[in-house]
């Protein structure tokens, strides 16, 4: 699956992406572990982590001290992180494991929200902004079959993501405004994903209405591209919610089913 984790503050402010985090976890059930693609993970070589007990990491400044309060007690699985190394070496793409890394934001604002005990196994991923979203596609395809031992893969972005948007709005009257170029977006999205069409969502910068303004930068929207291949051959997208945070900033959410009809 993919979601939006939006600012940091989620996990504080009364916002409907926050209530629809905090419901789904009893939607999706439990899994045995979740492997968690991060936006705020960016590295040249897919890394993988895979600590036993990650640390929380607070990678923001300027927040309430009640973030930085907050801590996500989830184990890692450093048999399952070395697992995906090798799968990912099996289909030809460099990979490997780090030890040290902890949860950033990316995986752990919307994980405290959908499974609040921290008693699943987490294993977080990187996102590499240099290569294709074709290469995190077949990223994920190399995942796919993890979907058999009851292990999710989720993906942690933001499906728009223009920080310049997001700040030049910031403390006016007009904060909370969504310019039409991101329900154009998001709209665009949600249908092509419905229809399994993948083409279309790897070639989004070029083929979606104002992809590149709804990504000035792929790393918020590399994660969706690893969850849709690890749906496998054929699949189709259901968006479980929209929403805006801060008017520019899309919270949608979607769940990726395999062996459904699809265009692809
Ligand atoms: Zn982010």
């Amino acid at each position: 699956m993919f979601v939006s984790h939006g600012a940091p503050t989620l996990a504080l402010e009364d916002r409907p992406a926050r209530h629809f985090l905090n419901s789904l976890g009893a939607t999706l059930g439990r899994p045995r572990a979740i492997v968690a693609v991060t936006a705020h993970w960016e590295t040249e070589e897919v890394q993988v982590a895979s600590a036993a007990q990650p640390d929380t990491i607070h990678d923001f400044f300027g927040f309430p001290k009640a973030l930085f309060d907050m801590r996500y007690g989830a184990p890692g699985d450093t048999a399952l992180a070395r697992d995906i190394v090798a799968r990912l070496e099996a289909a030809g793409i460099a990979a490997r494991c780090d030890d040290t890394r902890g949860f950033d934001h990316g995986t752990w604002i919307p994980l405290a929200c959908m499974y609040p005990a921290a008693d699943i196994p987490i294993v977080q991923m990187s996102v590499c902004p240099k290569q294709h979203p074709l290469f995190h596609f077949r990223l994920g395809r190399a995942l796919a079959s993890l979907r058999h031992d009851n292990v999710l893969v989720m993906g942690s972005g933001s499906v728009t993501h223009n920080l310049a948007d997001f700040r030049a709005q910031r403390g006016t009257a007009a904060a909370e405004h969504t310019p039409p170029y991101c329900d154009e977006f998001c709209e665009w999205l949600a249908a092509r994903l419905a229809a399994g069409d993948s083409d279309a969502v790897i070639g989004y910068r070029d083929g979606a209405p104002h992809g590149a303004r709804a990504h000035p930068s792929p790393e918020h929207f590399l994660p969706l591209h690893v969850a849709l291949g690890a749906a496998g051959v054929s699949w189709s997208g259901e968006r479980l919610h929209h929403s805006y945070m801060y008017g520019v900033v899309a919270m949608d959410s979607y769940l990726f089913r395999s062996g459904h009809a699809a265009v692809h």
